[in-house]
């Protein structure tokens, strides 16, 4: 495997950590996964689908870059929003400490991950555990290509039965879009949180600027990977018969400025955020980074 030095400018040491240790002789593998996404007996009668793009910028959202996404959100009435990823620039604009907000529901003053290089392990329970605690038979799943967020997240779950919790870790978007079209029609789970990783890349390897080539092109590569697993995933009905009602919520971690992030610039702290209710269910309301795991545990729970 070549090493592209564009590469060498991935955000964190964890990012560049994991691809040196991919392509080592270290035994470390970029796949993974705990648990089974087993088809559910029936389908549950809600369900909440978290779409993660990283990196991706509030200005980014556009007819032009996002045509799929922008027309989702025309054909529900609704509109992009943003929200302040920083918490009033006092949580560093980095994805370890953003995602964990999102999957505990709270800040970094609680759950402790302050940014990529935080070894955990997360101090608060996860959206998943409270989702099992409060419903026996639930089920979730991660997916992600990102080994930190990986490690993180599963290092809590280690006591959740195998069979409620679900995580697949693989190599970059097109494998996650593969499990979700393999898996998604026939496993159902109440609690899905797909994290899809390549516009941060790009940021990173040239500019989080929808004007950079680089940048644009996976803004639009993600847009259409979005569309074809809601054609082929999430629009069908399961292979029970029936479709759940379904809360959709797409959200990012953070912006960019030049190649990186971390600070409080607006172009870094403020994402974009889009939240679809299944219709007669009135819309959910999210105003920071730390609702969406709440909203999402309300509504299936
Ligand atoms: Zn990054």
């Amino acid at each position: 495997m070549v090493f592209n030095t564009q590469k060498l400018t991935l955000c964190s040491g964890l990012k560049l950590l994991v691809a040196l240790c991919a392509i080592s002789l270290l035994g470390c593998s970029r796949s993974d996964e705990q648990g089974q996404c087993n088809a559910a007996p029936q389908v549950p009668v809600r369900q909440v689908v978290i779409i993660g793009i990283d990196g991706l910028r509030a200005d980014a959202v556009s007819p032009a870059l996002t045509p799929f996404l922008f027309r989702l959100a025309e054909s529900h009435g609704l509109a992009w929003g943003k929200i302040d990823v920083s918490n009033g620039r006092t949580q560093q604009t980095y994805s370890a400490p953003g995602w964990v907000s999102v999957l505990t529901a709270s800040w970094a003053t609680a759950h402790g991950i302050v940014d990529n290089s935080s070894a955990g392990p997360i101090k608060v329970q996860t959206v998943f555990e409270r989702l099992q605690g409060s419903k026996a038979d639930s089920r979730s799943v991660l997916m992600t290509s990102w080994k930190p967020l990986y490690d993180l997240v599963q290092g809590r779950l280690r006591s959740l039965p195998e069979i409620h919790h679900a995580a697949f870790l693989r190599q970059d978007d097109a494998a996650i879009e593969q499990e979700v079209l393999t898996t998604w029609r026939a496993c159902q789970p109440e609690l899905a949180f797909i994290h899809l990783d390549a516009v941060d890349k790009a940021g990173h390897n040239g500019s989080f600027d929808p004007s950079d080539p680089g940048y644009a092109a996976a803004v639009r590569e993600t847009d259409s990977r979005i569309r074809r697993l809601w054609e082929k995933a999430f629009a069908p009905p399961s292979t029970q018969g029936a479709t759940p009602q379904r809360l959709v919520i797409f959200a990012s971690d953070h912006g960019g400025v030049g190649n990186s992030h971390g600070r409080y610039s607006d172009a870094e702290r403020w994402a974009p955020l889009l939240a679809i209710s299944p219709s007669g269910y009135p819309a959910v309301k999210i105003s920071s980074l730390v609702d969406i795991g709440q909203v999402s545990l309300d509504f299936v729970q």
